[in-house]
């Protein structure tokens, strides 16, 4: 058997659309023509946006399409024993700090926090130990600390992933760390909470590590997120997979789909007649 591995990892916090079907199928197809494995992930550690109805959507979405996954198939929610036991491996080193600043003084939604734009945490409680951290709080990683670690710029800038798709920009080939960007682009990001135990950014690292995925194909807009894997892999001795991002599905006005757009759901296209095929030519393939 191949050891190419692709996943597919969707939120199961609404329907799926033409752009999750585009990156269910690149990654099946690329996986089907290498002889390996297609998995599938549930990424439900939002526990009160994840919601069982639409998890059996998107596996009936999915089987619809013509995507079989191989089982197992995984759930976040079952792996929050793991994820506890690196984040105190992690304040055991000294990475982590709490931060009790509340999410409307620091928008922190979270694939796209790191990303450019949505604003870096001005680290107000670094360095705060956890003596008098009580009610809730969040765990943010100490970027700068966390890269002097691992041996500071020089051995940063050697940290790379390969690209085998495209970012936002272009990007592709072999991308390299840098040390600066992400103390001051990317910033002291938040890992866990007290009460839920992985951000989605530690809970995607882990988890490509356990399910051995060897390939991540997914969307561009989670181009930005690439490096800050690729520092957790390193923090946390996990192998680092190759990445295919892709351009993102828009519909007529050029507007990027999101979950809210109901009338391009998977299921909607379906119960309007449209066939696998239909979807296939839809997405460009
Ligand atoms: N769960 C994420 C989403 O639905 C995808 C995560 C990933 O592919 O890394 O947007
Ligand atoms: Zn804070």
């Amino acid at each position: 058997m191949s050891s190419h591995v692709e996943r597919f990892a969707p939120s199961p916090t609404g329907s799926l659309h033409l752009g999750h079907a585009y990156s269910a199928m690149l990654a099946y197809d690329a996986a089907r023509k290498a002889g390996g494995q297609f998995l599938l992930r549930i990424e439900d550690i939002d526990t009160i946006r994840s919601r069982p109805e639409y998890e059996a959507a998107i596996l009936e979405d999915l089987a619809w399409l013509g995507l079989p996954w191989q089982e197992p198939m995984l759930r976040q929610s079952a792996r929050f024993d793991a994820y506890r036991a690196v984040i105190e491996q992690l304040i055991e080193r000294g990475l982590l700090y709490p931060c009790t600043c509340t999410r409307k003084q620091i928008a922190m939604s979270a694939p796209q926090e790191g990303a450019p734009g949505v604003g870096v945490y001005p680290g107000t409680c670094r360095g705060r130990g956890f003596a008098d951290a009580d009610g809730d709080y969040a765990l943010r990683l100490d970027m700068r600390k966390a890269l002097v670690s691992l041996g500071g710029a020089g051995v940063v800038k050697k940290l790379h992933f390969k690209e085998i798709g495209r970012g936002p920009n272009g990007e592709k080939g072999k991308i390299a760390l840098d040390m600066a960007a992400l103390i001051d682009g990317v910033g002291d990001i938040v890992l866990a909470r007290k009460d839920v135990p992985a951000s989605y950014h530690l809970s995607v690292v882990l988890d490509d590590a356990f399910q051995q995925v060897s390939h991540v194909t997914r969307g561009h807009d989670l181009f930005e997120a690439a490096p800050i894997h690729r520092v957790l892999q390193a923090l946390t001795g996990r192998p680092t997979p190759i990445y295919r991002h892709h351009d993102l599905i828009r519909d007529e006005t050029g507007r990027r789909l999101a979950k809210r757009d109901d009338a391009r759901s998977i299921s909607t296209l379906r119960m309007e007649g449209a066939t696998p095929d239909d979807i296939r030519a839809m997405v460009g393939l």
